[in-house]
């Protein structure tokens, strides 16, 4: 099967691309290099995936790609590319993501009508819950997004599931609750925790740490999609947690055991746009897709610990 993998060269793409390549799949991988975070660390992503016969690369912005004739030569698509970052979707650069999450994806849906794809996978999030009362939180929770990050997701999944209504592609929507794992975003917790473990640094946490989250290794949320791509039910949105949920300063505890060192930590005032709690209700995923995490938090943890040390010239230069 030849497949199209949007935002390859980013965090889940990356690692999404590298197992399809290897369950002999071919990959057209779309990558803009969005610069919110730097692109020698997107580049390196990339790495292994360059040498691979059955991967193409296209960079460019899917707003300006030919995407019909891209749509045409796929059997199925996969739906990363997004700007993902919470915080910096507050205020001025919030038109960045209106394009690049609401634009992009309804272009890329409006090019995959009359293409008879097997499925169109769109990467949404928790964040479209915000600040849920009732845990653990299914899919029917009230869907109340705390940050405009979350606004733009929430919209690329009703127009996944538009265009599944109007047009019957067979899009499944997928609800990730943060992901972490070798190539998380340098913007996301746990990366900023390791490297300041590792660096003697301060560690900011925003609150009391008190919060608790639902944290899924990367290699179960490319399994996710795999399945999702088999099995999942066309018009089908479904969470998908790491199977636990944790205690920041547990995390960070186990952050100290994995790294051998103590964290320094400094408690700031909580942040615009964070959920207080997250926690997945995962059972349609797993009655569904037969989705079912297996990388625990101590595990995942520590193979995230492994990577950035493996890499720490990449995340240490400035810029
Ligand atoms: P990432 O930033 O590492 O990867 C996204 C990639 O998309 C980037 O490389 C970026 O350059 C590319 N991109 C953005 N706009 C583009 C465009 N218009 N055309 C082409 N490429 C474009 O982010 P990630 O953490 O890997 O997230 C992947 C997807 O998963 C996103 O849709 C995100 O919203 C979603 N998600 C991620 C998490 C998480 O914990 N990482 C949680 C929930 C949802």
């Amino acid at each position: 099967m030849r497949v199209l993998v949007t935002g390859v060269a980013g965090f889940i793409g990356s690692h999404l691309a590298e197992r399809l390549i290897s369950g002999g799949n071919e990959v057209v991988g779309v990558d803009s290099f969005f610069d919110y975070y730097p692109k020698r660390i997107k580049e390196n992503n990339l790495k292994r995936l360059l040498g691979e016969s059955g991967f193409e690369f296209i960079e460019g912005d899917l707003a300006e790609l030919d995407l019909n004739s891209l749509i045409s030569r796929v059997d199925a698509v996969f739906h990363q590319a997004a700007l993902a970052g919470v915080r910096s979707s507050w205020g001025g650069m919030f038109g960045e993501y209106v394009n690049n999450n609401v634009l992009a994806t309804q272009l890329l849906l409006e090019a995959s009508k009359d293409k008879d794809l097997k499925k169109f996978i769109y990467a949404s999030s928790s964040s479209v819950y915000g600040d849920a009362t009732d845990f653990p939180i299914t899919e029917n929770s009230p869907q109340r997004p705390v940050s405009p990050y979350g606004v733009t997701k929430l919209a690329g999944e009703h127009l996944a599931s538009l265009y599944y209504t109007g047009y019957s592609i067979p899009t499944v929507s997928l609800r990730y609750f943060t992901v972490y794992g070798p190539r998380q975003r340098p913007d996301m917790a746990f990366h900023k925790f390791i490297s300041a473990v590792m660096n003697g640094e301060e560690i900011n946490i925003y609150g009391t740490g008190e919060q608790t989250r639902d944290f899924t290794f990367v290699s179960d949320a490319v399994t996710a999609n795999l399945q999702a791509l088999e099995s999942g039910k066309p018009g089908g949105i479904y969470n998908i947690g790491g199977g636990s949920r944790i205690i920041l300063s547990d995390a960070i505890k186990i952050i100290e055991e994995v790294t051998g060192k103590t964290a320094n930590i400094k408690y700031t005032d909580t942040q615009r746009g964070d959920a207080k709690h997250t926690f997945a209700d995962i059972s349609k995923a797993e009655n569904d897709l037969s989705y079912s995490p297996s990388v625990n938090i101590r595990d995942g943890l520590s193979k995230h610990f492994d990577w950035l040390l493996e890499n720490k010239e990449l995340y240490d230069q400035a810029g």
